[in-house]
């Protein structure tokens, strides 16, 4: 594997002359619904860099989204996919069983936060581990409905996309939606939106979930709960630990399955393993994908076992679901995740993040709110810090210019005015400040 020093940039723009050829081809070949945010075509990767296919060295705020907490081809990894691809490469668990799946079960029954016995059941998607938590907690209930808030990313299925918030792009013109989702608004402290002031609300929003079932659910119909530990596309927000108190004693009150969807917070990204293991409650199911198969498409839905023996047998599964080698990779992760401490890992990242943020705000009043946990940190534009208008054009260009200096950063947020970053968690402090040197010259550029 090849060593990577960067970013640079060596193409009088970007994309190159290769990436631009192999873009007109990629445009011409696939769909225009599969969004591109950077317009150039990786040849390698090492640690948080990439290189293109014109010698470009970019470096990576997004980590495929909070895949690549390893980084990118990661040497272990790479050579317990190797090892389990000399042996087989499937079987369908169904028709003939292997190791690698019972291990990795136990592994995740041993270390999600939920109390009690457990069993985990492998899919190969995000969206697919909710579908399956929803499947799973419908039969348990023997009831049919499930709340989910504002600002949720639950997948893009039929079933998922209805739990999914943000209308454009995710579902515009994609209905009608799996009936009986009901929506509350996420106790979103920036934006508050019941009109409350967190320093004198005493977590006012914590009231309106009884309210919920008076006037839109009876809970007599509710299967479940959806939430995000921190809202991902939402724009990186966390709910007040007194909110997390109240949702479990309400859930705990009408027989309700209480889901974590962590998704993206899993594998150490906030600082600890899991996002729930900052809670003062715990949920019931855990929706587990992304990061767990360091990029081999693996995702897990862990839960009491009692709830989780609820579907008949043949009920839930798949041809790939916890597919070897995506159970190996999966295993050798969780492996370098607690021998390296990637917890510290990622609370050491968070630092170096929320400094230089925090430093970033106090020069630019466009950057309305800093806020985050562990390595998932976001900032929020504003075009005026009183009236907090969202700024998405600034944030647009923020990140066009960015990439054009070798910096991968992704929006967020259902008005698309987040930055947010999710470094993997094996970037050097160097690497970090140099990221943010670029990001500071950006903004510089954009507001003035
Ligand atoms: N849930 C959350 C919180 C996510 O962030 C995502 C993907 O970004 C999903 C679900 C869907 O996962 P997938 O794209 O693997 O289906």
């Amino acid at each position: 594997m090849k060593k990577l020093t960067g970013p640079k940039i060596v193409t009088p723009s970007v994309p190159g002359p290769k990436a631009q050829a192999l873009f007109e081809k990629h445009v011409k070949n696939t769909p225009t619904g599969m969004s591109r945010v950077l317009p150039t075509f990786v040849a390698q990767g090492d640690g948080a860099l990439f290189e293109d296919v014109d010698g470009n060295v970019f470096l990576d705020f997004a980590a495929g989204i909070s895949v690549l907490n390893v980084g990118y081809s990661n040497p272990e990894v790479v050579q317990a996919v190797k090892d389990q691809a000399d042996k087989f490469f499937h079987t369908m668990v169904n028709c003939v069983l292997y190791e690698q799946y019972t291990e990795l079960a136990s592994r995740l029954n041993d270390i999600v936060p939920i109390p009690g016995e457990k069993k985990t059941l492998f899919l190969n998607s995000g969206a697919e581990a909710n579908e399956n938590a929803i499947k799973i907690a419908r039969k348990y209930t023997k009831k049919t409905d499930v709340i989910v808030f504002a600002g949720a990313f639950h997948g893009r299925t039929l079933l998922t996309m209805s739990l999914t918030s943000k209308i454009k792009p995710y579902k515009l013109g994609f209905g009608p939606f799996a009936p009986g989702v009901h929506r509350i608004d996420f106790p979103y402290c920036y934006r508050c939106p019941w009109g409350q002031c967190k320093e004198t609300c005493k977590t006012f929003c914590a009231t309106r979930l009884e309210e919920f079932f008076v006037e839109y659910a009876a809970p007599e119909d509710v299967a479940a709960v959806f939430i995000e530990p921190v809202q991902g596309e939402g724009g990186f927000i966390l709910p007040p630990n007194e909110y997390l108190t109240e949702l479990r004693r309400v859930c705990d009150k009408y027989g309700i399955i209480l889901i974590a969807d962590e998704i993206q917070t899993a594998m150490c990204r906030t600082g600890k393993m899991f996002a729930c293991d900052h809670w003062p409650v715990k949920p019931d199911l855990v929706t587990i994908a992304k990061s767990i198969g360091a990029g081999i498409p693996i995702s897990a839905v862990t839960g009491k076992s009692e709830i989780m023996d609820a579907p008949q047998t043949g009920g839930i599964g798949g041809t790939f679901s916890g597919n070897p080698i995506a159970a190996a990779a999966a295993l050798k992760v969780l492996e370098i995740m607690e021998r390296d401490n990637y917890e510290s890992k990622a609370r050491h990242v968070g630092e170096i993040v929320m400094a230089r943020l925090t430093k970033m705000q106090e020069k630019y009043s466009v950057i309305g709110d800093v806020r985050g946990i562990g390595a998932m940190m976001a900032a929020e534009f504003v075009k005026d810090r009183n009236t907090k208008e969202p700024a998405k054009e600034i944030v647009d260009e923020i990140v066009k210019n960015c990439w054009k200096k070798g910096l991968l950063v992704l929006s967020a947020g259902a008005r698309g005015n987040v930055l947010r970053f999710l470094m993997p968690l094996v970037i050097t402090d160097d690497q970090l400040n140099e990221g943010f040197d670029i990001l500071d010259s950006v903004i510089a550029e954009v507001c003035n």
